[in-house]
């Protein structure tokens, strides 16, 4: 038996059309959606997520932000542009790209980020909302899965979930809501001891470790649902393509529904990026 696959594509596409009024709604009240995004540095694939976002919003009928800081730059400068970015009434959501150059210490950077305009999710007053099950603004990837298993049907009360990954990014706002949806959720990670032992149980398995092919059929309950958010890039040598934390060929005999990479996760966490901004400056127009 094939699994079924979960189209991340055709979701995102879908929200997206649906985010189109509420855009406009906005705008017509004079309130058009802002997105600041800040990036430091170089780095290859940063550049790329962040065209993308710019990108995305365009395209979504709002404004979109780009500051873009040479790998030097002095945190000081960072923080007084996020300051700055604050107190700007057409910014309603402000994203510092991650990983930031050695200088930063990121916590305080994520810190620095108004609550009420931290559309990534990442600042400690949001996480604890979350954490409360009272969320205001959700993790983007974390955010799309839940929207993906949502459009499936998935009821997750009563089921065993098991999360490997546990980075602040994912995995553990992964977990948080998977338990506030009435899981039952393990949280594996790097030393976590006979690893099959728990996915096996795992009515739905997500996995966000970031190794190509991590998840083998044999770590996969029959019927299972699985979430792949690993992005990684093949060697040259094995023909260079992006794949995912998961055994795509394999797997697929195994599981009921399965997400694709590419096709799955990735296009939903971008949708929920906007999504959040849309929020926010809908929260703010009240
Ligand atoms: P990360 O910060 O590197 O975290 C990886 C997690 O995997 C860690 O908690 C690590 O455990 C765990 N891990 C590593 N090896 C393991 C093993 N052998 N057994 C069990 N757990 C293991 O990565 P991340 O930011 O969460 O991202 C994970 C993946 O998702 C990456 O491929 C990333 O590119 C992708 N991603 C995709 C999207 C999207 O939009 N689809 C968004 C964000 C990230 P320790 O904590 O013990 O080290």
């Amino acid at each position: 038996m094939s699994a079924q696959l979960m189209d991340g594509k055709a979701l995102a596409e879908e929200l997206r059309a649906g985010f189109k009024a509420r855009v406009a709604a906005l705008e017509a009240r004079g309130h058009r959606p802002g997105l600041a995004v800040i990036l430091v540095g170089e780095d290859p694939a940063s550049m790329v997520y962040v065209r993308n976002k710019v990108n995305a919003c365009e395209a979504g009928g709002m404004l979109s932000r780009k500051i873009v800081y040479p790998a030097d730059t002095a945190p000081e400068t960072v923080l007084a542009k996020i300051a700055e970015l604050n107190a700007d009434p057409g910014i309603h959501g402000i994203l510092v790209q991650l990983p930031l150059p050695r200088q930063f210490d990121e916590e305080s950077v994520l810190e620095a980020i108004a609550p009420e305009k931290d559309v990534d999710g990442f600042h400690a007053e949001n996480v604890g909302a979350l954490a409360q099950g009272n969320p205001r603004f959700i993790p983007c990837t974390p955010y799309g899965v839940m929207k993906m298993l949502e459009k499936n049907g998935i009821d997750l009360m009563g089921k065993e979930a098991v999360v490997i990954g546990r980075s602040n990014i994912v995995g553990k706002p992964m977990a948080l809501l998977l338990i506030n949806a009435g899981a039952t959720v393990t949280v594996c990670n790097s030393k976590t001891k006979d690893l099959a032992a728990h996915t096996r149980r795992a009515d739905v398995l997500v996995a966000a470790v970031g190794k190509p092919r991590f998840i083998t059929a044999d770590m996969v309950k029959p019927g299972a649902v699985v979430i792949d958010v690993g992005i990684n890039r093949l060697p040259p040598e094995d023909g260079g393509k992006l794949c995912g934390d998961v055994d795509f060929a394999a797997v697929k005999d195994i599981a009921a529904l399965i997400t694709p990479v590419p096709g799955g996760v990735g296009p939903m966490t971008i949708t929920m990026l906007l999504a959040n901004t849309i929020e926010a400056a809908e929260r703010e127009a009240k």
